[in-house]
């Protein structure tokens, strides 16, 4: 296909490296997630440090589980919601209610004491909670950063379509169809919410220094020169190279749906102690004493 008046040159398509399940577990003592990684076979992807899927779970009345205050320091976590309401708070005095499509980008920096719990009404009634949260690694340059909130609701996350309709995508970070993200973040990257019909072929450009996976939540999607099957609940990650193609078959039932995450690797040494990630083992020992002595926040 050629664009009119244009010399492009087709963009190298990155290939399939591995596709991979997603582990199901239980977090904050009874949440259920799925997550491609940490894992005991792959403990990141840098720059990025965990991902969780969390639910779909539907609450009873009275039941619904979260993440009470806890402390966080030198990354980012970014919460995604798709169903349900959350209440987010922080010792900065942050507050975010979240809803459905709504985005929180959280850069704890040099700390902050979170707290991650459903909406007290949303609790009370019960229903479906289900969602994403992102973890970004920070340079060492800026994990000390002073913390930093970005709170997007759900109409405030730019999405765009492709011509005949097939590919819709909320930018979340990044910029996919001539549309680029309002959140602002410390190191590229890219995060794309992409809902793609039966027969749609989409070729995403990413910058050559990035690394990409692709998280499929619903259906089954074809990825790469290959079209390597990737069914929901699992990860597929990319090579070197100058686009992803991402296809979905004909005969599909409905929707494909899937997170592409793509971000320069930072190549710096990781030490992480649960919600502290840092550079060296000090650093991990100086926020476990700043911790203790409540001056974390
Ligand atoms: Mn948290």
């Amino acid at each position: 296909m050629h664009t009119s008046g244009m010399n492009e040159q087709a963009p190298t398509l990155r290939s399939v490296t591995q596709v991979i399940d997603a582990q199901s577990l239980l977090e904050g003592g009874g949440f259920p997630v799925r997550r491609p990684f940490p894992t005991a076979s792959l403990s990141s992807y840098d720059p990025f440090l965990l991902l969780d899927h969390m639910g779909p779970v539907n609450w009873p009345p009275g039941e619904a589980l979260g993440a009470p205050d806890h402390p966080h320091r030198g990354f980012e976590a970014v919460t995604y919601l798709l169903a349900g309401k959350m209440q987010h708070r922080d010792s900065a005095g942050n507050r975010g209610e979240l809803g459905p499509g709504d985005v929180q980008w959280m850069t704890a920096g040099s700390g902050i004491i979170h707290s991650e719990l459903p909406d007290p009404d949303f609790r009370a009634r019960g229903g479906v909670l289900h969602g994403f949260q992102l973890w970004v690694n920070l340079p060492a340059s800026h994990k000390m950063m002073a913390p930093r909130y970005q709170d997007i609701p759900a109409a405030g996350i730019p999405a765009a379509r492709n011509a005949d309709g097939t590919v819709k995508v909320r930018v979340i970070a990044g910029k996919a169809l001539g549309t680029r993200a309002v959140i602002d973040t410390v190191i590229p990257i890219t995060y794309l919410h992409f809902t793609l019909q039966p027969g749609a072929c989409h070729v995403q450009p990413l910058a050559v220094d990035e690394q990409a996976f692709a998280y499929v939540f619903g259906g089954e999607l074809l990825a790469g020169p290959t079209e390597t099957r990737v069914r929901e609940g699992q990860t597929v990650f990319f090579g070197a190279g100058e686009a992803v193609s991402l296809a979905v078959d004909k005969g599909e039932e409905g929707p494909v749906e899937l997170l592409l995450l793509a971000g320069a690797p930072l190549n710096e040494p990781v030490v992480r102690h649960g919600p502290f990630v840092m550079n060296t083992r000090e650093e991990i020992e100086q926020a476990l004493r700043d911790y203790r002595d409540g001056v974390l926040a």
